[in-house]
């Protein structure tokens, strides 16, 4: 255990954080990241590699599925001279890497390259009406609230989760119970706030028992996230766990074939790591998870936050 932060100017809650994220670092093997040496950017060095082809199986929906039709995209007003040519942005769909993306459905890439920062939380907000009290699918039947997404809408990083839990049913917030906490600590250690990033999930309302999304919960949910996605065009996306991963891809493949590789989402360049939930079962892979983060970092430009003396 890292020692107790000794930091009297501190209050009780910003020493817990300190001391929960320096356990954090020291759980991912980064002891050199509140001591004196840093040999994490030279690791990463060797590590990046952009993919070339990923290969990922088809999403087969079930027998019967019908995929929900894909919500219009929002309407948002803008000076004409703001919009792109959209013969520009057709090879963002990146249809000849991605023949599984037909079906769930193949909802077009919304023209919002040139939203500016107010605009973009106008269109956030037009998006969350055409929600509204959702009842699109039975998850409706047994949430409290429903999880729109948090964070900046200019974000140049957006992570995507799973589903809300207990927790973020109650408070209309994503990751804010353990998980959250877990991912807080890594976004802090990629030398960011909450507050700089976007947080989303595959499906807004909490699945019964925390299960997975079925196939029809999901392909009716994700018209809406891919919006969001549209809007905020966020540098990089951070799929957290499987089910974010197959969705954002539209296609199955093993977390392991998709780590340390940079994939092609919306326009958007896309890594993939572990849940949070999952790291929090199984700490050991925390290293692991630290890698996918330094990759991500690596393409944002970013550098660990000044370190502390323990
Ligand atoms: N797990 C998720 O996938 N998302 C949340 O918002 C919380 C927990």
């Amino acid at each position: 255990m890292p020692q107790p932060i000794n930091a009297p100017h501190m209050d009780t809650e910003s020493r817990q954080q300190a001391h929960s994220l320096l356990e954090f670092c020291r759980e991912l093997g980064l002891t050199d990241y509140y001591r004196e040496k840093n040999d994490l950017e030279n690791d990463l060095q060797n590590n990046l590699q952009i993919d070339a082809a990923a290969s990922l199986d088809p999403i087969t929906p079930p027998s019967g599925a019908v995929a929900a039709p894909a919500p219009e995209p929002p309407v948002v007003e803008l000076d004409p001279s703001t919009h792109l040519d959209p013969s520009t942005q057709e090879d963002t769909l990146d249809m000849a890497r991605k023949p599984a993306i037909l079906y769930p459905p193949n909802v077009a890439i919304a023209n919002t390259t040139a939203l500016l920062p107010a605009q973009k939380l106008a269109a956030l907000q037009s998006i969350r009406e055409e929600i509204g009290d959702c009842t699109r699918c039975t998850l409706c039947e047994q949430r409290n609230k429903i999880v729109f997404g948090d964070g900046d809408p200019n974000a140049e990083l957006m992570f995507v989760g799973e589903g809300p839990g207990a927790d973020e049913d109650e408070q209309g917030l994503p990751f804010v119970g353990r998980g959250g906490q877990l991912l807080n600590n890594m976004i802090t250690a990629m030398g960011l706030s909450r507050e700089q990033v976007y947080i989303a999930n595959i499906v807004k309302c909490r699945p019964p028992e925390n299960r997975v999304p079925e196939f029809d919960e999901a392909t009716t949910c994700t018209p809406f996230l891919f919006q969001q996605i549209d809007v905020i065009r966020p540098r990089l996306l951070v799929a957290l766990g499987a089910t974010a991963a197959t969705y954002l891809l539209a296609g199955k493949s093993s977390l392991s074939s998709l780590r340390g590789r940079i994939h092609d989402c919306r326009g958007s360049k896309l890594v993939v790591t572990y849940h949070p939930a999952y790291l929090l079962r199984d700490p050991r892979q925390k290293p692991e998870a630290w890698k996918d983060l330094q990759l991500a970092m690596k393409f944002l430009g970013l550098k660990p936050p000044p370190k502390t003396k323990s």
